[in-house]
């Protein structure tokens, strides 16, 4: 094989109750990547679609992730990468980590796969590292994983896939505002009640156990967000109207996706998504705020081929 077309999908990190350990993938929401085996040496990017990213290697995500991989191989050729960008950068869905785990997902299969995933976690985290000054693993592992991933520990990395029920639906909503996440970091306190920790980890057991469990309203249940979401929701525009609207609309629960502006609801089935979809879209009709909004199934698979 000469040349791949990747999926590199959008993620949710955090899933409201597991700040910092879980993640879940999206199926209809994500980048393409181009990668080619190149004759030269290293990794060079050599084109970018949809957005303004560098094309400098050590300063794009793809570009660092790649060259984390090589470092561990005896290759004499390199790989050119194109990338199509569909995330928005700052969206809160994964942006820099699609780029990163596609990368590392493309030139592992254009090697015949000689890197488990998890080996392509820790890879894929070196970019993260570019993006957000931590090698974080909860959006590149669920993007690299599929379903659910839990970050069980870093030290050493423990990175566990979940089941997800068949029918489990995201709604994502992306108001366009900007929301740095080094601010939404800022803000967090630092020390927690140990009667607000004994609710969160027990939300973070039963949403676990629901999905293996396939048990929607064990998951819905679950997806409550005691510790993070009541400080950093201030941040996003109408986040309670839209929580509310949600669960009316049927949906299981709703969060804030990774650190924000995006928001998303979990629920069972298409039908209920879309109709998530449509109560959301009407609260942001009336604002002057500009949005993206996307149902997805929850992707069991993670970074995929497409045809060329
Ligand atoms: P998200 O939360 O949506 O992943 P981040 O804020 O984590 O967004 O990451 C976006 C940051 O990473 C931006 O500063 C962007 O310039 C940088 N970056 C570098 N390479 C890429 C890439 N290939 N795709 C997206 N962002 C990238």
């Amino acid at each position: 094989m000469k040349a791949v077309k990747i999926f590199c999908p959008g993620t949710i990190a955090n899933v409201s109750c597991g700040f910092d350990v879980l993640g879940l993938c999206l199926d209809s929401v994500g980048d393409e990547m181009i990668i080619r085996k190149s004759e030269i040496p290293g990794i060079h990017i050599t084109k970018i679609v949809g957005a303004d990213l560098p094309l400098a290697t050590q300063k794009n995500v793809a570009g660092v992730a790649a060259l984390a991989m090589l470092k561990e191989i005896t290759y004499e050729g390199g790989f050119e990468i194109e990338i199509y960008k569909k995330i928005k950068a700052g969206s809160g869905i994964g942006s820099s980590a699609a780029s990163a785990a596609g990368a590392v997902f493309g030139i592992n299969e254009l090697l015949g796969n000689p890197f488990t995933n998890a080996k392509l976690v820790e890879f894929a985290m070196q970019g993260e590292a570019l993006a957000s000054g931590a090698p974080h693993a909860d959006n590149v592992a669920p993007a690299l994983m599929g379903g659910a991933t839990l970050v069980r520990s870093y030290t050493p990395l423990d990175v566990i896939g979940l089941p997800t029920p068949s029918e489990l639906y995201a709604t994502v909503v992306h108001p366009q505002i900007e929301v740095k996440t080094a601010d939404s970091r800022a803000i967090l306190k630092h020390n927690v009640t140990l009667k607000k920790a004994i609710q969160q980890w027990g939300n973070v057991g039963g949403f676990v156990s629901g999905l293996f469990l396939n048990d929607y309203e064990l998951i819905s249940r679950s997806l409550e967000d005691v510790i993070v979401e009541p400080i950093r929701s201030v941040l996003i525009p109408y986040f309670k109207a839209v929580k509310t609207a949600s669960k009316d609309a049927g949906a299981l629960g709703s969060g804030i996706s990774g650190s924000g502006p995006s928001i998303f609801a979990l629920s069972k089935g298409a039908e209920t998504a879309n109709e998530v979809a449509d109560a959301i879209r009407k609260i942001y009709e009336h604002t002057e705020i500009p949005f993206d909004i996307h149902t997805s199934k929850v992707n069991p698979t993670g970074c995929k081929i497409l045809p060329l």
